[in-house]
């Protein structure tokens, strides 16, 4: 999982995991990071659930019937998948695969139990961000204000998002989104700082090696 980086050569690629309760604001910071940071590619989830109006198959998700969705466990296609509010959705493993090795980062919106799923696959690769909203009225605002869902989809996410809550000491880093420019300021830092991490700068030694040579003669 290497590839080519500035300052010292190659980089492993690392797995930059964002989880929340639905409404915390994860899918607009997630686009944020997106539009602001180079290097970044998103992992599009396979899912069987239905499309919403405002969704794009392919670029929100690849909208698939249960069918296709057993097929991709049984044939090991997904890195990781869940059940979620009764749909299914999981990672495809290839285009995963394919960024890290170019030494690109890439981006997860995925659930407490996928977080479980890559950090026992990927230990060292993994950095995972929870972000929480600063009230439960505050969430309950924010799915409403979506109005993408029923009135009693909305119910189901806000009991769900107890649930949910109750995971956030299993992440890396929490975040509180009081303001959304806030919040996407400190996941770029974590974004940031974790790619300077040596352990993943695999072409550090020889960089280093080259500089002390350099200054030895
Ligand atoms: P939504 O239906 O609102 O798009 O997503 C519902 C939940 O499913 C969110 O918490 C989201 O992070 C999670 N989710 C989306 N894609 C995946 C995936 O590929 N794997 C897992 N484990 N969870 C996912």
């Amino acid at each position: 999982m290497t590839g080519q980086g500035k300052d010292g050569g190659d980089r492993r690629g690392l797995m930059f995991v964002l989880s929340s309760p639905s409404g915390a604001g994860k899918t607009t910071l997630s686009r944020l990071l997106l539009e602001r940071e180079a290097g970044l590619s998103m992992s599009v989830s396979a899912t069987t659930r239905a499309k919403r109006p405002a969704e794009q198959d392919g670029r929100d998700y690849h909208f698939v019937d249960a069918a296709r969705f057993e097929a991709m466990v049984k044939n090991d296609e997904l890195l990781e998948w869940a059940t979620v509010f009764d749909n299914r959705y999981g990672t495809p493993r290839g285009p995963v695969e394919a960024a890290l090795s170019r030494g690109q980062d890439v981006l997860f919106d995925i659930d407490w139990q996928g977080t479980q799923q890559l950090r026992e696959k990927a230990h060292a690769d993994v950095v995972s961000v929870f972000i929480l909203p600063p009230s439960a009225v505050d969430l309950e605002k924010r799915l409403h204000s979506r109005a993408q869902d029923s009135a009693s989809v909305i119910r189901g996410r806000m009991s769900r998002a107890a649930h949910e809550l109750s995971h956030w000491a299993e992440y890396d880093y929490i975040v509180v989104n009081h303001d959304i420019e806030e919040a996407f300021a400190e996941i770029q830092s974590i974004l940031r700082a974790e790619r300077l991490k040596r352990e993943r700068r695999t072409g550090l030694t020889a960089f280093v090696r080259d500089l002390q040579q350099q200054l030895g003669s």
